[in-house]
């Protein structure tokens, strides 16, 4: 069986190597259009900031490897220009001139392209995509030069500016939304924009950039940044002329349709990777999702397709993460804007728990975030921030939405633990726990941008920290009754149903339970003044 596949990195190669595996006979070539084949791409942003110091660390295979361990057919610097289907040909640009090749099955594995929207300059600005672009920027910030605009702020972009700045560059990010990190709801983004700015990155949030100077960038409101280099990051899209000009069934946003085994509008040919449309996990709508791991499972899985074994794509949680000068940011599933804006009904959990068990050393702070359907109690995503073990919380969150666990039944999932790596009840059964509370009615909970209509209602704002933690700053109006004092000055509180807030909501649900109890209406406030400040800016 001849098999060309087209374009030789995540998904192009996951799949000329599994088809070698299953099969020694399959005649398997692979056309690469640039000079690297299965090119560490996801590594490409630390090279450029010196980390990744080896250059050939990026390059994990040589067409001469791959010839000598798979038996596979390489060709770089060669493009593959058009497919004639009826004919089962594809037409092969290279350094020698126009090639044909023909094939029985043909595997789209193209990737994705940098978006460069049209301002004036553009042409000035770097992207990342592939080593060609990583050597350009090494070059560029090799230079002289000491500042340097990203445009997006991106999981690319602020890999960038972290990079850059170990560069010893001044970086400004700027970024149209109000926030960075589209997955992250903005209280969970307040946390990155906090990190970024310490670490000496200059944010323009919620600003566009008009025009790209010889050494500055022109920002919409007619401000200038100074900018001796220009890193566009603002997106990728699919790669998909050569499916569309192939007559391929496309989707609105240049995705590549296929179905659940990759197959294409045409039955001989495969698709995956960032060109191909995906199902989304939560509502099984189309989405495109360009990340590593769906590329290779993809690619690994459709050589199992082509060799006649049954394989089916599985739906896409987007499950991710990224490095912030330290910060773990890491998200699966859908965030709060989004599940609004789809007018889905969401409960809101916010924790902000340590890593591992208090008392033993090295303990860092979490923050996390879980969406739960209110109806099912499924869960519907997950946000985490913190300096370790962020990932795996995300990663067991991931595997549970998976798995078709509930957000209650996370409390009953048993999870590795011994001081230095977790506590008895690690953070995710924590998150399990407050989710079976608010599902059987236990306590309720406030979120942070609720609570001023509350106190403008009438309502009582209780702050249950000690005078100490007060003093450091607190939400205003609020009466303050230490938790542990609460039971025998119940009298002091005027009137009302009650708001308990706390630190990070934990004696505020030990106050709402004591109030309740006794009688009065109350609520805590999720993720205490912790969430709140993040959010508020306060
Ligand atoms: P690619 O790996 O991009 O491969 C496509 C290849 O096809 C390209 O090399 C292209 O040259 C070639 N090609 C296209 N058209 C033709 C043609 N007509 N003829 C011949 N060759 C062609 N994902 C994560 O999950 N985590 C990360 O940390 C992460 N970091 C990233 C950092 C960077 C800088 C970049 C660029 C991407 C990152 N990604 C990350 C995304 C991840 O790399 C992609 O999701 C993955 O590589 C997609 O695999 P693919 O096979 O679809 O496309």
């Amino acid at each position: 069986m001849k098999i060309v596949i087209v374009g030789g990195v995540a998904g192009g190669m996951s799949a000329a190597t599994r088809l070698r595996r299953l099969s020694e006979d399959a005649d398997i070539t692979v056309v690469e259009r640039s000079g690297y084949v299965s090119f560490a791409n996801c590594g490409l942003p630390y090279h450029v900031g010196g980390v990744i110091e080896d250059r050939s660390a990026l390059l994990l295979q040589t067409p001469q490897s791959l010839a000598a361990r798979f038996g596979i057919r390489v060709l770089v610097g060669h493009e593959v220009t058009s497919v004639d289907r009826g004919g089962r040909v594809v037409q092969v640009t290279g350094p020698d001139g126009e090639a044909s090749l023909d094939y029985d099955a043909l595997v789209l594995s193209p990737g994705a392209r940098p978006v460069r929207p049209p301002i004036p300059g553009i042409e000035r600005a770097l992207s990342l995509r592939d080593i060609e672009d990583t050597d350009a920027m090494v070059d560029a910030v090799s230079g002289d030069v000491g500042s340097v605009v990203v445009i997006g702020g991106g999981f690319i972009g602020i890999e960038l500016a972290e990079n850059l700045r170990h560069r010893g560059l001044d970086v400004t990010i700027v970024e149209a939304a109000d926030q960075v990190m589209a997955p992250l709801d903005p209280e969970m983004a307040a946390f990155v924009h906090q990190r970024l700015r310490e670490s000496g990155v200059v944010l323009h949030l919620g600003a566009g950039v008009s025009a790209i100077g010889e050494r500055d960038v022109t920002l919409a409101d007619g401000s200038t940044v100074p900018a001796d280099i220009v890193v566009a990051a603002i997106g990728v899209r699919p790669d998909s002329t050569l499916a569309t000009d192939a007559g391929l069934e496309v989707d609105e946003r240049g995705g590549i349709v296929v179905d659940e085994a990759m197959r294409t509008s045409d039955p001989a040919i495969y698709a995956v990777g960032d060109a191909v449309v995906k199902r989304d996990a939560v509502d099984g709508s189309a989405v495109m999702v360009p990340l590593a791991n769906t590329a290779n499972r993809q690619g690994r899985m459709v050589a199992d397709v082509i060799m006649g074994r049954a394989a089916a794509d599985r739906p896409v949680l987007g499950t991710a993460i990224v490095g912030v000068f330290g910060l773990q940011v890491a998200t699966t599933g859908w965030n709060a804007k989004r599940l609004a804006a789809a007018g889905r009904p969401f409960r809101q959990i916010h924790t902000h728990p340590a890593s591992h068990a208090g008392y033993y050393p090295g303990a860092a702070g979490l923050h996390l975030k879980l969406l739960v359907d209110p109806e099912t109690d499924a869960i519907l995503g997950a946000q985490a921030l913190g300096e370790d073990g962020a990932d795996k919380r995300i990663d067991v969150i991931a595997t549970a939405m998976a798995g078709g666990i509930t957000a209650s039944r996370l409390a009953d999932l048993e999870l590795a633990y011994a001081p230095a790596f977790g506590s008895a009840k690690d953070p995710v059964n924590m998150l399990g726990y407050v989710a079976g509370n608010l599902r059987d009615g236990t306590v309720k909970s406030l979120q942070w941008d609720e609570v001023a209509d509350r106190v403008s209602a009438g309502d009582v704002l209780l702050d249950t920290r000690t005078p100490e933690e007060v003093a450091a700053g607190a939400i205003p109006g609020a009466v303050n009754i230490p938790v542990d004092d609460l039971r025998d000055r119940l009298g002091e509180l005027p009137e009302g149903s009650v708001v308990a807030y706390c630190a990070v909501g934990v004696r505020g649900y030990l106050a709402a339970r004591i109030l309740t109890q006794s009688g009065r209406e109350a609520v805590n406030l999720d993720g205490g003044y912790t969430t709140w400040r993040a959010a508020t800016g306060a």
